[in-house]
């Protein structure tokens, strides 16, 4: 199972916690483990409250974990160097658990996509495991 996501900035947050859940609820898994995970090398997960200050404080984090103007080595072949080293730091999967046939979440958890070298078209893979 799978959903696309269209980000509009070079560092962008969106939350993608309506579409997960919705995975998970046509999968009929009740009781399990949600794999949400990103096929891409210059994208990220994370989960934290979706408020329009913190959004914005994340971003900001986000953008100082990797300095831009450094010249490293990948920008010989493709001018991303930094999008790359953010993602492996962050990190492209998440496993959150499923009870009562719904995502297991703090009431400030929300799942966001972090794209970092947008605007792009990513997907996100939703996999629900158990019974
Ligand atoms: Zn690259």
């Amino acid at each position: 199972m799978s959903f696309r996501v269209s980000t509009s900035e070079r560092i962008q947050l969106k939350d993608i916690t309506t579409e997960v859940a919705s995975e998970v609820k046509k999968s009929g898994v009740i009781d399990g483990v949600a794999l949400v995970y990103v096929p891409h090398a210059t994208a990220a997960l994370l989960i934290n409250e979706n408020e329009r200050g913190l959004v914005s404080d994340l971003t900001w984090t986000i953008k100082q974990i990797v300095p831009w103007d450094r010249s490293y080595e990948h920008n010989r072949i493709d001018d991303n160097a930094a999008a790359h080293l953010t993602s492996a730091v962050l990190g492209c999967n998440l496993t959150i658990p499923i009870t009562d046939g719904k995502l297991e979440r703090g009431t400030w958890q929300n799942i966001f996509l972090v794209e970092l070298d947008g605007p792009r078209q990513r997907r996100v893979i939703v996999k629900a495991i158990g019974k």
